[in-house]
């Protein structure tokens, strides 16, 4: 795949609305995950371009953009996510270039990110502060504020989603940002800064400085002149930044992932469970931190439900993003490094269900989708983040033992329950320790609406939804005494 629908020159960052090469003159090379070639570069930026950015944030959030009126900030956002949902199509055939989804899967990122900005351009204006009351002869009301710089350190999963609702929610609230995408997966964050630039924003509020995690992300977080962080990726690196940002004394936000579970009992639905079982598994080539990888299956239905995953399995597809089957190939030849070490963890058990491998090109970073059954749960399959397609059966007798295993992690981001029965419904929506429970579906259409984070190791902190907005801003209470 080719890179004929870019724009703008990606060897650039964006900095106070202007496209600079990075101060150090360097690039990075890109690779088309389908193929392994070299399809072109991207700046390699550091430490002086993310002092650039943030001095252009601060002025930003100083000037016209921290003092626009909040229906007008509404306004621009609304319109640039008019003008990506106008880009769809290439954006999608950009980032199928870049990091190897499926087009579909493209192009649905493409219009949650226009759904984000739908959602936080008409949100707002719609944030406020309340009046307390309290000793006679005073007035007491709340502000809700920007926190003035965030800085948002993305991954190469699902760039253009990560960036809607943590991006999206931090200049809907009149924050300024520095935006570090992932080495990997720059294309569409630089694609996102044009168009917004086009729609209105003014210059500064928001800047993009592509580089390496080591040097513009470490150098992003350490930076005195950035008042929050939002970051999702993994658990070591998610330690690192929030060190720096202890550093500096700034809140940060971390959604780092799972070993989300998906607990089926003798009652359910388990027609209506299966494409939700393989799909929240093999999506994105398991690239993903709400990623369901872990399918725990009470022995009643058992034998059913791993023949009829098997048969899901057996019949997946998989391609070059441009095919647009199933399952495309993992973002880089690290990552298939880090899942190939994982399956050879899994050579003692037993494989219910595999892809099979057609004829795809020799040098792209491909996995067989794998469906493992028995597993105990404290073999490593069934414990870590594989972050491929690879998920693991777990059999249980009760919900007692559902509940123990579905707990059984260091993580806590996502589960889905399915059962007919409704008081268990809600005892398991209780006892299930995650940020995100779903009955009887798994996933609920990815809403935008719904505040999404973990607990645990999965992190702290929501993104999207109304409640985003709270994070990204700051409560000023205001006493006056008048008598
Ligand atoms: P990282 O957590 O290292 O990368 C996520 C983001 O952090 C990238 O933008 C990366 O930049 C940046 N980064 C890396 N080092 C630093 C640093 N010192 N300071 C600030 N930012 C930094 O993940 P990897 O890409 O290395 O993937 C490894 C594993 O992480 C995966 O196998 C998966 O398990 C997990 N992961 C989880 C994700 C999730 O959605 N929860 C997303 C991605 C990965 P750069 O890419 O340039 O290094």
């Amino acid at each position: 795949m080719s890179l004929q629908d870019l724009w703008f020159d990606p060897a650039q960052c964006l900095i106070g609305g202007e496209w600079v090469a990075p101060a150090g003159g360097g690039t990075l090379p890109l690779h088309d995950p389908s193929t392994g070639a070299e399809i072109g570069a991207i700046a390699r930026g550091g430490a002086s371009d993310i002092d650039a950015a943030v001095e252009a944030a601060t002025r930003a959030s100083q000037g016209d953009w921290g003092r626009i009126a909040a229906a007008e900030r509404g306004r621009i956002l609304s319109r640039l996510g008019r003008m990506v949902l106008e880009k769809v199509e290439a954006l999608a055939r950009i980032e199928a270039a870049d990091v190897g989804k499926p087009l579909k899967q493209a192009r649905a990122d493409a219009v949650a990110l226009a759904r984000y900005l739908e959602f936080y351009g008409g949100a707002a204006d719609k944030l406020h502060g309340q009046t307390i009351p309290y000793l006679d002869g005073y007035t007491v009301y709340t502000l809700r504020e920007a926190h003035g710089v965030t800085g948002h350190i993305v991954p190469w999963n699902y760039p253009m989603q990560i960036i809607g609702r943590s991006v999206g929610a931090a200049l809907a609230t009149g924050n300024a940002c520095v935006l570090k995408p992932a080495e990997d997966a720059c294309l569409t964050a630089l694609a996102f800064a044009d168009l917004a630039r086009q729609a209105g924003l003014p210059a500064g509020a928001l800047n993009v400085v592509p580089g390496l995690g080591a040097e513009a992300g470490a150098a992003l977080t350490a930076h005195p002149g950035v008042h929050h962080i939002s970051f999702t990726g993994s658990v070591a690196t998610g330690r690192m930044v929030q060190r720096a940002a202890s550093e500096n004394v700034v809140p940060v936000t971390l959604e780092l992932g799972g070993k989300s579970p998906q607990v089926v009992f003798d009652d359910a639905d388990i027609e209506a469970a299966l494409p939700f079982l393989v799909n929240a598994g093999i999506q994105n080539c398991g690239q993903t931190c709400s990623a369901s990888s872990r399918i725990l299956v009470q022995r009643g239905v058992y034998d059913r439900v791993r023949e009829a995953m098997a048969a899901r399995y057996a019949a997946l597809r998989v391609g070059r993003a441009i095919d647009d089957l199933d399952v495309g190939p993992v973002i880089s030849a690290k990552q298939k490094g880090l899942v190939e070490d994982f399956l050879g963890q899994g050579a003692d058990l037993e494989v219910a269900g595999q892809a099979s491998l057609g004829d795809l090109p020799g040098g792209g970073y491909y996995i067989a989708p794998t469906l493992y059954a028995g597993v105990a749960q404290d073999h490593t399959l069934a414990r870590d983040e594989i972050f491929g397609p690879v998920q693991v059966m777990i059999p249980f007798d009760d919900e007692a033992e559902a509940v123990a295993i579905a707990n059984g992690t260091d993580y806590g981001l996502v589960a889905g329950v399915w059962t007919r029965d409704g008081a268990r419904q809600l005892r398991l929506a209780r006892a299930i320790r995650a940020g995100q429970v779903f009955l009887n579906n798994y996933g609920a259409g990815g809403g935008v609406e719904l505040p999404f984070g973990g607990i645990g190791k999965s992190g702290h902190g929501r993104e999207k939804g109304f409640e985003a907005l709270y994070g990204f801003t700051t409560l000023k209470t205001v006493a006056a005494y008048h008598g």
